[in-house]
C-alpha cells in the first residue's frame, strides 16, 4: 500500500463500509466574533466548512435522516465539521453531542475544533464517550508557521497547537490534524516543518489543497494579484513528498481538497479530486515511495 488510507483504517477496524455524517452543531468561532479575531481565517467560507450541510435541521435530524438514507453502511461516524464545535459551554456540548449519538450504527464521534478551543474540561467530556463510540478530535493547524500563521489569519501561535496535543494525549484521546498546502507565502521549508510537527503526536492527517472560495478574503487577495495558486504538478509533486515524509503508522484521512460546488475561484484544476489523487498515486510509485519512505529513521 503506497500510504494508509482512512477508508482502508475503517474497512479493516469495522468490516465494512463506514460512512461520514457532517453535522452543523450550531456553533461560532471565536476567530469570527472578535473573541480572537474577526473575519476569521482568509481561506474560510461563512459557512466555516459546512457549505453542504442544511443548517435548519436540528443536530438529531441531520442524524436521521442521514442514517434512513442509507441501509447499506454497516455503521457511521458522526462528524461535527463546521466551525468550532468545542466552543460553548460545557453542558452545550454535552447536549449537542448527546443529539447526535442516538443510533447503535454510529460507531465514532469525529470533532472539528481550533487547538485554543481545547481544555481539560473538554477533553475530559470527550474521553467519557470512548466506552460507547471511537472518539477523535481534528485540529486545524494548516500550518506550523506562525509567520504564516499570521498571514492567513489564524488568530493562535503554533505553541497552543501543542498545547492541545499534550492535552489530548493525556487523556487517551486521538487527533487528526489539518494541513493545507499552497498557503500564501509558504515555501517548501514551512511545508516539511508542518510535516514535523505532525509527526510529533498526531493519529492522523488531512492534507488538503489550497482553494480560492468566492467570498473570502483570499479570493481578494487572488484577485488583486497578491497570491497565486501552486500548478496543479506543483500540488501533486508537493503532496506526494508529504506522504513520503509521514510517520509509517499515521492515518491519511486526505490528501486534497474540494471546494463546495459552485463557489470555486481558483486554481481550476481544484475540481478534479479523483484526477489529481491518481496523479499523486502515480507520482508516488514513479518516484519508488510510499508513507514513511522519506523519514529519518
Ligand atoms: S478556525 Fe475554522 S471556522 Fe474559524 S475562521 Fe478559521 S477555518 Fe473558519
Amino acid at each position: 500500500m503506497l500510504y494508509n488510507n482512512f477508508s482502508s483504517y475503517l474497512k479493516t477496524k469495522y468490516g465494512g463500509r463506514i460512512s461520514k455524517i457532517c453535522i452543523d452543531g450550531g456553533f461560532g468561532c471565536p476567530n469570527r466574533d472578535g473573541t480572537c479575531g474577526m473575519g476569521g481565517c482568509i481561506y474560510c467560507g461563512e459557512r466555516g466548512a459546512g457549505e453542504h450541510i442544511d443548517p435548519t435541521l436540528s443536530i438529531r435530524d441531520q442524524v436521521s435522516s442521514a442514517l434512513a438514507a442509507d441501509q447499506r453502511s454497516r455503521g457511521f461516524i458522526a462528524y461535527f465539521q463546521n466551525f468550532t464545535n468545542t466552543y460553548a459551554p460545557i453542558n452545550i456540548l454535552k447536549e449537542r453531542y448527546d443529539s447526535a449519538l442516538i443510533s447503535d450504527r454510529i460507531v465514532a464521534l469525529a470533532i472539528g475544533t481550533r487547538p485554543d478551543c481545547i481544555d481539560d474540561e473538554i477533553a475530559t467530556l470527550l474521553a467519557s464517550y470512548s466506552d460507547r463510540v471511537d472518539v477523535w478530535v481534528e485540529l486545524g493547524l494548516q500550518s506550523a508557521s506562525d509567520r504564516t500563521a499570521e498571514l492567513i489569519n489564524r488568530g493562535y501561535k503554533t505553541e497552543v497547537y501543542r498545547r492541545a496535543a499534550d492535552i489530548l494525549k493525556s487523556h487517551g484521546i486521538p487527533f487528526v490534524t489539518h494541513m493545507i498546502i499552497g498557503l500564501p507565502g509558504e515555501n517548501e521549508t514551512d511545508i516539511e516543518n508542518t510535516v514535523s510537527l505532525i509527526n510529533e503526536s498526531a493519529w492522523g492527517i488531512k492534507i488538503h489543497s489550497i482553494y480560492v472560495m468566492e467570498g473570502t478574503r483570499l479570493a481578494e487577495m487572488y484577485r488583486d494579484g497578491e497570491y497565486i495558486p501552486p500548478s496543479r504538478e506543483e500540488y501533486v509533486r508537493l503532496a506526494a513528498k508529504t506522504i513520503a515524509s509521514l510517520r509509517e503508522d499515521m492515518i491519511v484521512h486526505r490528501i486534497t481538497g474540494d471546494c463546495p460546488d459552485g463557489m470555486l475561484v481558483a486554481p481550476e484544476w481544484n475540481r478534479d479530486k479523483s484526477g489529481i489523487i491518481e496523479e499523486i498515486r502515480k507520482t508516488l510509485e514513479r518516484d519508488g515511495l510510499r508513507q514513511g519512505s522519506l523519514v529519518c529513521k
